[in-house]
């Protein structure tokens, strides 16, 4: 058994800034305040967090409400901000392909583990046709702390499937530092893929268990993940 959990942004997809975009809209329409999260590095970080970081920068109320209210903006704007054209807006390479031939494969299961909130999840993944791809995950939704969030998707995984996995069957996927750390603390295995934001020599220093440059070589990440 293999349950592979996908980190999203620079792992599966870009959105060409398509989630900046729909973030700095909504504090925009509830805040007044223009281009609140452009040009900070938000790779690997919860969206909650990010929020959280935003409103006490600028002093308004961090709490249920504001979040809630907070989500629901980017929620309607992000759709929109993903038809736009963009030049970085695409899968990233071999995912495709990748993801084809491992919901081919039997006791492969197909998971999230993203900072990504559950709705802004799928409101991206349908954008590129891959929201029936994967039928459980953790979400920002759960806790703003990444690492926290993998037992939310073993959670769910076992409801699902009423299978108990060990750790050394849960795989986390992603692009940055923080996808690495988040697999650590819980024994899972780490694959880093180099293809976005982060090269090989920067992701290599966080002991990856594996990683990949990106998901071209079929085979290569077949040998991991399949
Ligand atoms: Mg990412």
């Amino acid at each position: 058994m293999k349950i592979l959990l996908f980190d999203i942004d620079g792992t599966l997809l870009l959105t060409g800034g398509a989630g900046l975009r729909a973030m700095n809209r909504a504090f925009v329409h509830l805040y007044g305040i223009e281009e609140k999260f452009s040009g900070k590095n938000l790779a690997g970080r919860t969206d909650t967090s990010i929020f959280r970081d935003a409103a006490e920068e600028c002093g308004f109320p961090y709490d249920a409400d504001s979040l809630e209210e907070f989500k629901e903006e980017y929620f309607t704007v992000l759709p929109e901000e993903l038809n736009q054209p963009a030049r970085d807006k695409r899968l990233m390479p071999g995912v495709q392909e990748l993801l084809t031939a491992l919901t081919a494969r039997d006791g492969v299961y197909l998971g999230l583990l993203t900072g990504n909130w559950q709705r802004s999840s799928y409101i991206k993944l349908a954008a590129f046709g891959l929201d029936h791809v994967f039928p459980f995950g953790a979400f920002s939704d759960d806790s703003e702390i990444r690492p926290d969030l993998l037992p939310y998707a073993i959670r769910r995984f076992q409801l699902k499937y009423d299978r108990k996995p060990e750790p050394r069957d849960i795989f986390i996927i992603g692009d940055t530092p923080s996808d690495i750390q988040c697999a650590k603390p819980h024994g899972a295995v780490s694959v880093a893929v180099a293809a976005a934001h982060y090269k090989e020599k920067d992701l290599r220093p966080f002991q990856p268990d594996h990683i990949l440059a990106d998901f071209t070589d079929l085979d290569a990440a077949l040998r991991i993940l399949g």
